[in-house]
């Protein structure tokens, strides 16, 4: 699973999962885009059902800050340590391969420091809030070119954004 929802939704997640007849279980590895709190709010209920949280390097520091975003009301619960895998991008590859995926995790900051796209080899990556490439054209910041042209070198032909439909490039 790439990406959760706010904290506090879970039942909401569950009742979406059912629809498209998957069990909350069956998850066996999640990856989150980057630690704001539409993303990542319920990642402990996910691990509760036996996934593990793979954390590229650079998302390590984000991930503590998480809590800021969260008043007492949303019933946040913190990441723990347990059950996540810390990885750089090769080691992503071989541990993406082990759940039958050809592809990395590779750092695309620009919207965030701790952004990441999950990359599926001359497919699609999922890239999370990352500002679109003629956004990041007008924007013209060198960050977001620079990890829209890492993107594209895996030649990949759909991005599935955080927000909104999925795009061919
Ligand atoms: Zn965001």
């Amino acid at each position: 699973m790439v990406d959760t929802g706010w904290a506090g939704t879970f039942p909401e997640l569950l009742h979406l999962l059912k629809e498209k007849d998957i069990d909350v279980g069956d998850i066996e590895y999640l990856v989150i885009t980057h630690f704001h709190p539409d993303h990542a709010g319920l990642v402990e209920d996910i691990k509760d059902h036996g996934a593990r949280l793979i954390v590229h390097h650079a998302q390590v520091s984000a991930m503590g800050t998480l809590k800021k975003f969260f008043k007492p009301e949303h019933n946040f619960r913190e990441i723990e340590a347990k059950n996540n895998i810390t990885v750089s991008t090769p080691e992503s590859r071989t541990l993406l391969k082990k759940a039958g995926i050809d592809g990395e995790i590779i750092p695309t900051p620009g919207h965030s420091e701790d952004s990441i796209s999950l990359i599926v080899d001359e497919c699609c990556a999922f890239t999370g809030d990352l500002p679109n490439l003629s956004l990041a054209a007008a924007y013209g910041d060198p960050e977001l070119m620079d990890s829209w042209e890492t993107i594209q070198s895996y030649r990949v032909k759909t991005i599935y954004p955080g927000h909104g439909n999925p795009f061919s490039l």
